[in-house]
């Protein structure tokens, strides 16, 4: 059990043409001892980097990393007593199961009953007590993913790291593999930082989450947190599927009254200036004349045509209806450049080719600075 942290850490490579490339610039967070900590970012955003850096694989340029409090800067991989899986299960192919779980044990000069001892425990709590004598060529990927997980669990470590270790599994065994990585987690209760590009196995896996951008940390926080009050637009744009919508546009403020007028060209005249509710116009921190973005989550975009002081509605047209079972997936176009994804229950709902009235209501949307993306308001307060 370990409590984990990295404090104002930075990453430099040198490129191919020897140009530097900042894989992870200043990133400070801590894990908690147990806790199950996710980073997630799009592809090259120094995820992996940052576990590298954690297992002792690659040495940071500045900063520290902390293990239970003390600098490990200098402690060699194997002194750290931390265990990680990857994406390609790396199994020994000529080795079986159990030779593949016990290997590292026999490595460390373990006893044998021991090794025994916890390669039974190991296999029983993943399943694997059938397959000990198999080779890995004779097991599924998800057996296999499990044999790799197993390999990390015999070792008893201070911290699990692992990076993107579901993306080689079919859409059915992630989803069933992230249960059960879940209750290994709970049943372990051992500290775990976990990398994905994938914002589902994020949102259900972690108890925080650190959303990374070009090697930048942009927000750590619990995962309905991130929903609810993404503190920018990046956050706003990757957490959520379909994403948010965002729309950019300009604050009008004149006698009292607020309006938002969107940027996209070519509205129709209903649709052209969003009066703002009075109470959260005089509240929002945006000038007459700021450039700001809008965000409306699918499922708070409505298909209603009813207007008043607390929302806002306008035709919109029905550009293709995805259905997902419980629920549908309306793609909006308003004139020639604004589109808006709606999430509705299923039902007899519109169809391609149709108009709909659509509103929102405004104490529901959130609100960034269109300059540096920094949000400037949640539907329940201040960013
Ligand atoms: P992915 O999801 O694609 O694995 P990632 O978020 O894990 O991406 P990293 O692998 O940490 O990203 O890479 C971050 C950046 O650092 C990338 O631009 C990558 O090309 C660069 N990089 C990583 N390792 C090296 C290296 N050994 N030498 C040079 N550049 C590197």
């Amino acid at each position: 059990m370990a409590t984990l942290e990295l404090r104002q850490v930075s990453k430099q490579f040198h490129g191919p043409r020897r140009q530097i490339v900042e894989a992870v610039r200043e990133v400070s967070l801590q894990a908690a001892d147990g806790e199950f900590l996710v980073l997630v970012g799009p592809s090259g955003c120094g995820k992996s980097t940052i576990l590298r850096l954690i297992a002792g694989l690659e040495e940071p340029s500045s900063g520290e990393i902390l293990l239970d409090g003390r600098v490990v800067n200098d402690v060699e991989p194997k002194d750290r007593d931390i265990a990680m899986v990857f994406q390609n299960y790396a199994l020994y192919p000529h080795m079986t199961v159990y030779e593949n779980m016990a290997f590292g044990l026999k490595l460390r000069k373990t006893p044998k009953a021991e090794i025994c001892r916890r390669v039974q425990e190991t296999a029983a709590l993943l399943g694997l007590e059938e397959v000990l004598e198999r080779l890995p060529k004779a097991l599924s990927g998800g057996q296999r993913q499990r044999v790799a997980l197993g390999r990390a669990i015999v070792r008893q470590p201070r911290v699990f790291l692992f990076d993107e270790p579901l993306s080689n599994l079919d859409a059915k065994m992630r989803v069933q593999m992230r249960v059960e990585l879940a209750r290994l987690h709970q049943r372990l209760g051992t500290t775990m930082v976990y990398v994905t590009h994938d914002q589902v196995e994020a949102m259900t896996l972690g108890q925080r989450i650190a959303v990374m951008n070009a090697g930048r940390l942009q927000q750590l926080a619990a995962p309905m947190e991130l929903y609810r009050r993404p503190a920018n637009l990046f956050v706003a744009g990757f957490i959520g599927s379909p994403p948010m919508n965002l729309v950019p546009g300009r604050i009008e403020r004149a006698e009292g009254q607020t309006v938002f007028r969107p940027a996209a060209a070519g509205l129709p005249e209903e649709a052209g200036a969003w009066p703002l509710n009075p109470a959260i116009g005089e509240r929002l921190p945006a000038a007459d004349g700021a450039d700001v973005v809008l965000g409306v989550r699918p499922e708070t975009l409505r298909l209603t045509g009813e207007a008043n002081p607390d929302r806002v509605a306008f035709p919109a047209t029905v550009e293709l209806v995805e259905p997902l079972g419980a629920e549908t997936l309306l793609h909006l176009r308003v004139g020639p450049e604004l589109t808006l994804v709606c999430r509705v229950a299923s039902g007899p709902v519109a169809k391609a080719g149709e108009i709909v009235p659509v509103g929102f209501a405004w104490r529901e949307v959130s609100w960034f600075d269109a300059a540096d993306g920094r949000a400037l308001w949640h539907p329940d307060g201040p960013a």
